[in-house]
């Protein structure tokens, strides 16, 4: 059978903080605040691949008042996430994603997250999708104060 799950998350852009994005870290004046690394691209695809397996999502899993995972890396969760799906005796098809940030341009910056997320999964590239939008300066994406993600995952089981 196959499934499809999708994922949103946010976070908060604020000074003294890296901002990563799909594992790489962009040099950027502000950087996304949260209780791990913040990485709002992982955490959505993370949400994707759970809810195609109808796992409870990402904060179930990792909760944000664990100290085991204050500033760790989403790396993990997204491995986490490929180990739940094998012991499944499942297979990620494609996962595919979308960030929603008015600045930096992430466009250079691509191919590199595309790497770090087949990786974590233990997927080939192709089977990896990123791209990228401004919110055409509307609300508060378009206003910098935070930036998105949404992702689909197909899993199949
Ligand atoms: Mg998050």
């Amino acid at each position: 059978m196959i499934r499809v799950g999708i994922g949103y998350d946010v976070h908060a852009l604020v000074a003294g903080r890296k901002l990563i994005l799909g594992g790489v870290e962009i040099a950027h004046a502000k950087g996304l605040d949260g209780h791990s690394d913040a990485d709002v691209l992982m955490h959505a695809i993370c949400d994707a691949v759970l809810g195609a397996l109808g796992e409870d999502d990402i904060g179930h899993f990792f909760p944000n008042t664990d100290p085991r995972w204050k500033g760790a890396s989403s790396r993990i969760f997204l491995e986490e996430a490929a180990r739940l799906t094998n012991s499944r005796k499942g297979r990620i098809v494609n996962v595919d994603a979308t960030i929603i940030a008015q600045a930096p341009k992430l466009f250079p910056h691509i191919a590199a997250m595309k790497k770090h997320i087949a990786d974590a999964l233990g997927l080939d590239i192709a089977q990896v999708g990123v791209k990228a939008t401004t919110n055409e300066h509307l609300g508060f994406l378009g206003r910098e104060e935070g930036i998105a993600a949404m992702a689909v995952a197909s899993v199949e089981l």
